[in-house]
């Protein structure tokens, strides 16, 4: 059986209302997945995390790599495809379109055989997990505090134990929303500050010391993901865990992040940093240096379950009778290709969501929506040229 067809599609959904961050404003969601067909008709999905158009032209540049290739050798077909970027994609977009890849190659691999992907890569250790809310953005970056309580509240209300909000904005201002909101979801919610890389290492510092007695679970990328010393610097001064990695990829990648002890969690995009088969090396040298893994998600819930399914593998090490709870990231901003584009949809019962057992990622996609939301040739050649 051989790989015969892959095709790509770049999906927008225009947001009803922006909304922002320390960085820049969404004002819609724009990715790029992808279609892999088997020899026998079987096919699978993958998704990419990264500008969807450079996405799409790296997936139309592997191409000739990946057809004519065996789906259920997706470490040969991986290493295939790394060879063919090495020179030019050590990091960035192009190791986001060799993820989409390995993603759809998975969950073919596991419709092929009709295991789930969990099965496939080693078996689920737990079969439920805990999501974790992210939010807490702005919509309004003159009255940013307008919505952040309705929306902390409303998290609490529907299950959630933890919510992640963004800092950034200045620390003054991140103080005073950070104090808003664990005065509004008390102190057994567990709540995480992500500042997308906004600060300077003085003023990571000052920040940190000045919310750690509102009992942060982590500090998100604080500072500039190049300064693997200054994030371990900044560990010495705080004791707030510190986390990063959403801009990192491949094990080589990752082994900077963990040789000069730069976070306490790594938080791999299993859709940029090399998909399934290099998430799994990523999740070994963190456990061999006894470093947490929680990865990063952002994008549609072909993410969401290939996270599902990683997590459910990681092995606690040494393990408890009591295990620890392991966290999935769960965005909750606007997106029309999150909620709509796949079957079963994704259900939080009692704050936790079940890892499906179903063959492959468990899900598929409805084609209807795939279409309302897909970009023509002529949408993406106007927008993106
Ligand atoms: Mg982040």
């Amino acid at each position: 059986m051989t790989i015969e067809k892959i095709e790509t599609f770049i999906l927008k959904d225009k947001l009803q209302q922006s909304f922002f961050f320390s960085q820049w404003e969404y004002s819609e969601r724009c990715i790029c997945v992808v279609k892999v067909t088997a020899s026998n008709g079987q096919y699978g999905w993958g998704e990419g995390y990264g500008p969807a158009h450079i996405l799409e032209a790296g997936i139309e540049f592997l191409k000739p790599t990946v057809i004519g290739q065996n789906p259920l050798e997706n470490e040969v077909v991986w290493n295939k495809m790394y060879r063919r970027t090495l020179d030019f994609a050590r990091r960035g977009v192009l190791m986001a379109s060799v993820s989409a890849l390995d993603i759809a190659i998975w969950d073919l691999k596991g419709k092929i055989l009709n295991l789930p992907v969990s099965t496939l890569l080693g078996g689920a250790h737990r079969k439920q997990i805990q999501p974790y809310a992210t939010g807490l953005y702005y919509t309004d970056p003159k009255n940013p505090s307008r919505d952040f309580v309705e929306e902390a509240k409303l998290y609490v209300s529907q299950g959630f134990k933890a919510m992640k909000m963004k800092v950034g904005l200045g620390i003054e201002t991140d103080v005073k929303f950070v104090k808003l909101i664990r005065e509004t979801i008390g102190p057994d919610i567990k709540l995480m500050v992500d500042s997308n890389h906004a600060y300077t290492f003085r003023e990571a510092v000052e920040l940190a010391r000045k919310i750690e007695k509102y009992d942060i679970g982590w500090f998100e990328e604080p500072i500039s993901p190049e300064f693997y010393e200054q994030y371990n610097e900044l560990r010495s001064k705080t004791t707030i865990p510190i986390a990063g990695g959403e801009c990192e990829y491949t094990r080589f990648g990752f082994q900077q992040l963990i040789k000069h002890k730069s976070v306490d969690i790594i938080q791999p995009d299993i859709c940029a940093s090399g998909g399934l088969t290099e998430a799994k090396r990523i999740g070994a040298l963190a456990s061999a240096n006894g470093i947490d893994i929680i990865p990063h998600t952002w994008g549609t819930a072909i993410g969401i379950h290939v996270a599902l399914h990683f997590i459910s593998n990681i092995e606690s090490i040494p393990g408890r009778m009591h295990d620890a709870n392991f966290l999935i990231e769960y965005d909750q901003t606007e997106n029309g290709l999150r909620e709509r584009l796949t079957y079963p949809k994704i259900k939080m019962i009692d704050g936790m969501i079940e890892v499906p057992n179903r063959p492959g990622l468990g899900i598929d996609i409805d084609e209807d929506v795939l279409r309302e939301y897909a970009m023509t040739k002529e949408e993406i050649k106007s927008t993106f040229v």
